[in-house]
């Protein structure tokens, strides 16, 4: 199976804070790799060192046959790796479409004129259609959370990664972003995804989990299932 993303010995941090400690793992094609751990155990900032938002202290990170340390977050999104960000950045005060029409970079275009890529977004998340010229900023965070994971599909990615999608989401609306990750893997794409909701592992292949910054386990879909530790943080049980 070809690899979209390899993370190896990555370390980053805050001035005199070491935030992530030697972590590595990749993600195969069409997999969804979950990255799982409480609040301030270091999701965001492995997320940040792969967009090219910040610069890590060591480790290497390939995709799309390149090394990512050093590039621009527009190089990075060139090189087919997109990244939905907590809180679901959205343009407030332009529309649905005109959300998706900014998004559109014609490096990534693969033969599909914007009007198609818009359409494409509008047949996963119907909503979104016939919200279209409604102003981002006065829909319901579900919806604004479509229209973020939309504008990051607009350039085809390899990858696709989501931080916390759910979060502050209804239970039904969580449920209705999980299914249509569940359809855009169908499609090819690759999904790296931090959650603290425990639907994620209906939909993971693979994960960690890290505390501190450091990885406490590494696995498939069962190995994590299986884990206390995991059992502990994200299902409610021993
Ligand atoms: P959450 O689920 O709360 O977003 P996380 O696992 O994504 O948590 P990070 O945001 O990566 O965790 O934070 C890891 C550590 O780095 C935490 O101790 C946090 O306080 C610290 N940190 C994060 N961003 C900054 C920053 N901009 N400046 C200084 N310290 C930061």
């Amino acid at each position: 199976m070809s690899e979209v993303l390899r993370v190896e010995g990555l370390s980053a941090g805050y001035g005199d804070l070491i935030a992530v400690h030697d972590v590595s793992f990749s993600i195969g094609q069409g997999d969804v790799f979950v990255l799982l751990g409480a609040n301030g155990a270091g999701k965001t900032t492995i997320l940040r060192c792969i967009t090219g938002l910040m610069s890590p202290r060591q480790g290497r990170i390939i995709a799309g046959g390149a090394e990512l340390i050093g590039k621009k977050a527009h190089e990075v999104a060139k090189l087919g790796v997109s990244h939905v960000p907590e809180g679901r950045r959205v343009f407030t005060h332009l529309s649905v479409e005109e959300n998706l029409g900014v998004s559109f970079i014609d490096a990534r275009a693969k033969g599909r004129t914007l009007r198609q890529a818009i359409d494409e977004i509008y047949a996963l998340f119907p909503r979104l259609s016939e919200r279209r010229k409604q102003h981002a900023g006065t829909m319901s965070g579900g919806e604004q959370q479509m229209l973020a994971i939309g504008r990051a599909l607009m350039n085809a990615p390899d990858l696709l990664m989501l931080d916390e999608p759910s979060l502050g989401l209804s239970p039904l609306m969580a449920e209705l972003v999980f299914e249509r990750l569940a359809v855009i893997r169908a499609g090819g794409t690759s999904i790296l995804l931090v959650e603290q909701n425990s639907s994620c592992l209906e939909l993971a292949d693979r994960g960690l989990m890290l505390a501190n910054g450091h990885v406490v386990l590494a696995g498939d879909r069962a190995a994590l299932e299986d884990s206390d530790m995991v059992r502990r943080a994200y299902l409610g049980t021993n």
